[in-house]
């Protein structure tokens, strides 16, 4: 849109006046001068009630001049009955505007046009609110964010309201990933995919990891609360590219990085994904987010992960030729709990880490178990761990994943468990019931992966999609 701007300059200098005006009649009273903050802030609940002002208005003004009668969904003809007030909150604050109202087809249904028009929902918060509202949704705590909304909006919002305007973007978010779930299981859609793949990524990564939720206690038969708090797996999966970090843009530690690794890489065009359901299910959406990638198509495509099961299997079964590689980090924290429970002196210990580590580094996954297994007899914790590179093995081979090229730490899908579920989930005293959870994390990974702006514009296209 292109706005008029002798009329911006003209009501500018309006406002300029008034301002100074008012100032003015404060320091003639005795009140002193302002300071710049208070100007700005009045400035803002002026413009904002202006704004409040001139929607309403404009609205109105959108009202044409009304036809006796108009087409009903059913079929029927809706009849012109009267001008009606309507309200909606807008980033404004209540907005209240007047529109034609039609009613009176044998199918009891009643319409506003322009509300169709502008995508209103009278009562309801505008799309343009909506969106604010779920990104402090997605950042503070449904208790915090009110707060947090009154500095920058300048008027009251429930929690309650910035809670549902959250979920619903993570439903939406749910909704979009269903229907890649459903093109990725049709066959025609499938064969056009090959036939005209897009950009196929050279080199792909995808990065599998779970962390807890802490979900409200069931009640139990006869209401009362079960006793032990629930705690539900919540799976995050990362798809995402490399690049190398130019030398003058590294951090200190890609920097450590680099010289231990000769080269530093960084994830881009990270996209995440989460949910709390079961394995079988996750691997669904595992493929079908994959095919959105051409993750299948891939030259190659690389899986990090801890050691867990699930993960493996679902590699395995969906992508059987990708290569798989336990994530460094997980590798040497095991390493590093053996060490803490096998040895009392620290000179020992820290001996016996760096030998070991430096083994696994090179690849040496036999030596490792060797030198786990020595200390078995005498530390359990060993004995797990050499099981755990013995069954990993083949996923440690980090001297070849390094020639080749690999990144071997999923710092990225690690960050993202971080990011999505520890900084927003476990905010202190969270609890959730699943779907909230579910919602409000899949609202958040959609803004981490930068698809937040597809999501409001389908916001936008609410309440008429449904
Ligand atoms: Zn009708």
């Amino acid at each position: 849109m292109n706005y008029n701007m002798e009329t911006i300059n003209h009501m500018a200098q309006q406002l300029g006046e008034m301002f100074r005006e008012a100032v003015m009649e404060q320091s003639k009273a005795g009140e002193g001068t302002p300071h710049i903050a208070q100007i700005e802030h009045g400035m803002r609940e002026v413009l904002r009630q202006i704004g409040q002002q001139a929607l309403g208005m404009f609205l109105s003004s959108m009202q044409a001049t009304p036809a006796s009668e108009i087409d009903c969904r059913c079929g029927g003809k809706l009849h012109y009955q009267r001008m009606r007030t309507a309200q909606v909150i807008s980033v404004f604050s209540g907005v209240s505007y007047e529109r034609a109202y039609y009613a009176g087809c044998p199918c009891h249904r009643g319409k506003a046009p322009l509300d169709e028009q502008f995508g209103l929902e009278p009562g309801a918060v505008t799309a343009g609110l909506a969106a604010l509202l779920a990104l402090a949704g997605i950042e503070f705590s449904y208790d915090q964010s009110p707060k947090w909304l009154q500095d920058f909006l300048l008027f009251d919002i429930a929690g309650n309201t910035v809670r549902s305007e959250t979920e619903k973007m993570g439903e939406l978010q749910k909704m979009l990933e269903a229907e890649l779930v459903q093109h990725s299981q049709d066959e025609t859609q499938l064969q056009e995919r090959e036939r005209h793949p897009g950009r196929i990524p050279p080199r792909l990564y995808g990065a599998l990891d779970a962390a807890k939720v802490r979900i409200e206690p069931r009640l139990k038969k006869g209401g009362k609360p079960a006793e032990h708090e629930d705690w539900r797996d919540m799976k995050v999966l990362s798809w995402f590219e490399t690049e190398v970090v130019p030398p003058a843009q590294r951090s200190v530690r890609q920097r450590k990085k680099a010289e231990r690794e000769h080269v530093a890489l960084r994830a881009k065009n990270l996209r995440h994904f989460c949910d709390i359901i079961e394995a079988d299910q996750f691997g669904k959406l595992l493929w079908a987010t994959g095919c959105s990638l051409n993750a299948d198509l891939c030259r190659e495509l690389i899986f990090l992960g801890d050691g867990a099961v699930w993960i493996w299997n679902l590699v395995s079964r969906y992508y059987p030729k990708a290569i798989q590689i336990v994530d460094w980090y997980h590798a040497e924290e095991h390493l590093e709990l053996v060490a803490a429970l096998a040895f009392s002196d620290p000179q020992e210990r820290s001996r016996w880490l760096e030998d070991v580590t430096q083994a696994l580094w090179d690849g040496q996954v036999e030596q490792v178990i060797r030198t786990c297994q020595a200390l078995a007899s005498s530390c359990p914790d060993a004995r797990k761990a050499a099981n755990y590179f013995y069954t990993n093995a083949e996923r440690m081979r980090y001297d070849r994943f390094r020639a080749a090229g690999y990144m071997i730490g999923s710092g990225s899908v690690e960050s993202a468990c971080k990011q999505i579920v520890t900084h927003r989930l476990k905010l202190p005293g969270a609890q959730w019931i699943v779907e909230g959870a579910v919602y409000t994390a899949k609202a958040r990974a959609a803004w981490l992966s930068g698809s937040w702006q597809a999501l409001c514009d389908r916001r936008s296209s609410l309440p008429l999609a449904i």
